[in-house]
């Protein structure tokens, strides 16, 4: 099969190398020259079955000298209260560890790694329009500029896989983006230099504080950079004045934070202005998408690298097993499921106290302790997960899926 891909993010890398590995040509189309800075930099361990399967594993990772995450760390606002969730404490089968990546660099070695599986590298080069096929037999024709803005050039490929990120780029052709997403939140963040650590966090550690204005991240990237960022109501951002300013004056809310920046603040300081938004078609006649070109919910337990290489990487297999015009809705069941979990796990963070109760208790049940742990790590289908039995009871409950997915 010919495959195109618009986008070289960790979704179309990774769909680009599954497909190359399976032997079918690939027609790779990314905007920008990469290295490129990109947010998102705290992975998950079930990220790295995925990396293995397309040839790079851990070791090659560990060999770019990343940061081992060994645990996610959660603290609740002015109120002294810390929990860790270390992965090696998770359920059997799930990895205990990762990495937390500088996305500039990261994203170019899955890049280059589809490159030298034989992907065909078009960059930097702009889809500018695609034509869908309404009926079986019939290819879709991406349209892109060739470097020059204004060209148009036509190759016929069998099959599109849109991995063009928050730019969404076949949803905003069809229509069928709702950027009026369901939390209406917004964020500013930024590289800072080494920060100390946390009360009890351990060095590697995402540490993410809780408090009534939203959220906050510190990722160690290296021993001397760390990414942080505040997740606020969108609102907040929008009437706060430069992004600067805005996360200046919204320290305030985050006084742990505040006191280990000492004075520090990111430059420069990046904003998304509008983080959920809600794609209603992710897959159609010989087109899907994957990662943040299906929609986006909210970064809190870094889910958006693991959600759009695992959708490339299932993609690959299953279009490799039906070919272009089969039958795809045990993909899209797949990848619907993922995004459920997560968007019920998130519901239950912004849902008043419940998280509260659960993450910062003492007496916790040890199994629903051990499913949370698997949850953190990225594994959305463990049977033997009381947490995740529980979270599915609540979708079922709140027809989460229909929320978020119809
Ligand atoms: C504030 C914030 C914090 C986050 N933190 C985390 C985190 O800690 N961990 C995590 O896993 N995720 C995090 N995310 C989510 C993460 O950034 C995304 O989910 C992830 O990058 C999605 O990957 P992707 O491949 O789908 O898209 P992207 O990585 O965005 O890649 C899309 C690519 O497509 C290219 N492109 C777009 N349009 C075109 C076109 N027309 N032609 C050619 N190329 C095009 C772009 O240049 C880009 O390189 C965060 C998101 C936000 C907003």
């Amino acid at each position: 099969m010919r495959i195109g891909i618009i986008g070289g993010g960790p979704g179309g890398s990774v769909a680009a190398a599954t497909f190359r590995r399976l032997g079918h040509e690939v027609h790779l189309f990314e905007a920008e020259v990469f290295p490129r800075f990109h947010i998102g930099e705290s992975l998950l361990p079930c990220n790295l079955p995925i990396y293995e399967g397309i040839g790079l594993p851990a070791s090659a990772l560990a060999a770019q000298g990343y940061m081992p995450k060994l645990a996610a760390y959660f603290e609740l606002v002015n109120h002294n209260k810390t929990c860790r969730f270390p992965f090696a404490d998770g359920l059997a089968g799930d990895p205990p560890s990762i990495f937390q990546v500088e996305r500039s660099h990261f994203d170019h070695v899955l890049l280059k790694h589809a490159v030298s599986l034989g992907a065909k590298l078009y960059c930097p080069v702009r889809v500018v329009k695609v034509d869908l096929p309404e009926k079986a037999g019939v290819c879709p024709v991406i349209h892109h500029d060739d470097g020059t803005p204004g060209k148009d050039v036509a190759l016929e490929v069998d099959f599109i896989v849109d991995a063009s990120g928050r730019d969404t780029f076949i949803g905003r052709q069809l229509g069928i983006v709702d950027r009026e997403g369901d939390l209406m939140r917004a964020a500013v963040y930024g590289h800072v230099a080494a920060l100390p650590l946390a009360p009890n966090a351990q060095r590697g550690d995402i540490v993410i504080s809780k408090c009534p204005a939203g959220w906050s991240w510190q990722i160690p990237l290296t021993d001397t950079k760390w990414s942080v960022g505040l997740v606020l109501k969108r609102d907040e951002v929008i009437k706060g004045g430069t992004p600067a300013d805005v996360f200046r004056a919204n320290l305030t809310h985050f006084p742990e934070l505040k006191g280990r920046l000492n004075g520090q603040v990111p430059d420069p300081v990046r904003s998304t202005p509008n983080i959920s938004y809600r794609v209603r078609e992710r897959v159609g006649h010989r087109w899907a998408l994957i990662g943040d070109a299906g929609g986006f919910i909210d970064p809190i337990f870094s889910s958006g690298v693991l959600l759009a290489t695992r959708a490339g990487w299932r993609l690959g297999n299953a279009l490799h097993k039906l070919g272009a015009d089969g039958d795809l809705s045990e993909w899209k069941g797949q990848t619907d499921h993922d995004l459920a979990t997560f968007f019920s796990f998130i519901r239950l963070w912004y849902d008043g106290h419940f998280i509260d109760n659960l993450f910062f208790s003492d007496n916790r049940e040890p199994s629903i302790y051990q499913g949370i742990i698997s949850l953190l790590a990225g594994n959305t289908t463990n049977l033997d997960n009381k947490f995740l039995a529980m979270l599915n009871r609540r979708m079922l409950a709140n027809k989460t899926k229909t929320l978020i997915l119809n």
